[in-house]
């Protein structure tokens, strides 16, 4: 069986590619992606992304999750509130059918995002009843960590959390290999090779374990660059490099990875 490059996590419905979306598609199906996880912010993004679900069928696979930072008035990021979720609730049950996963969800422990206890304590309430909602629909987790790998690992395995991904995670190894241990999937984007900061991860983690992202817009190659998903290559490369095996290994494991995963992604 041949698999092209899945991305397990991206942003396609972000507003950086309004404007050459096509262009972006068709670099991406150029470079061998077959399949785009998309993931989502906040509850103003979901009709995006469904829209682009109708419009590329066989590529963009939606995801439905509020992220644990928000923007707020200004362009400030803000922790996530128990208030935001309201207006998605319902949305994820009435568009359970196109789901392929929940997400982006998780805890961002980042100390000026989330200066305060009650900033966390909320992000928690947040996360935790997404995770129900998952769980309730069958769906995998597609969770963002920053400042907080253990607590989020923790969290999913008390919550019996068994399948997730934890995408640009950035954890220590010991922590990673208890993710590893509860079945949980790493995902790793082109900013990984900007230095070799996360090469004892890539390492420590067995392929079996391992998929690829871009996080585009985000987290490209150089930064305050737009990142897309034709680059996701460059971390196939890199972690290929890393483990000391081919490129092709690496592209053909992670892709069967990311459909075990997403099960619901996989359309062959
Ligand atoms: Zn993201």
């Amino acid at each position: 069986m041949e698999y092209g490059f899945v991305d397990c996590h991206c942003h396609i419905s972000a507003r950086e590619f309004e404007e050459d979306l096509e262009d972006v598609i068709q670099r991406a199906t150029e470079a061998g992606v077959e399949t785009l996880i998309a993931v989502t912010e906040e509850v103003g993004e979901f009709g995006r992304v469904l829209q682009l679900h109708e419009r590329y069928p066989d590529l963009v696979a939606p995801c439905f999750g509020i992220h644990p930072l928000q923007v707020g008035g200004g362009s400030e990021q803000r922790s996530v509130k128990p208030q935001d979720l309201d207006a998605a609730l319902p949305l994820f049950y009435q568009h359970k059918e196109h789901l392929v996963a929940v997400g982006e969800v998780g805890l961002d422990f980042t100390p000026w995002c989330a200066p305060t206890q009650q900033d966390r304590d909320n992000q928690m309430e947040v996360f935790i009843k997404q995770l129900s909602v998952a769980k309730e629909l069958d769906l995998p987790v597609n969770v963002h960590s920053r400042s907080a790998a253990k607590v989020t690992i923790a969290t999913m395995r008390e919550q019996g959390i068994s399948r997730a991904l934890l995408h640009n995670f950035a954890g220590k190894p010991s922590v990673a290999l208890e993710g590893v241990q509860a079945g949980y999937l790493f995902s790793f984007p082109p900013a990984v090779c900007r230095n070799r900061q996360r090469d004892k991860l890539i390492k420590q983690i067995p392929l079996e374990h391992v998929c690829l992202e871009t996080d585009s817009p985000a987290l490209g190659l150089e930064k305050h660059v737009r990142n897309e998903p034709s680059n996701i290559a460059l971390s196939c490369r890199y972690i290929a490099d890393v483990k000391g095996l081919s490129p092709e290994t690496v592209q053909l494991v992670t892709a069967q990875n990311a459909y075990r995963l997403f099960p619901k992604a996989n359309r062959c």
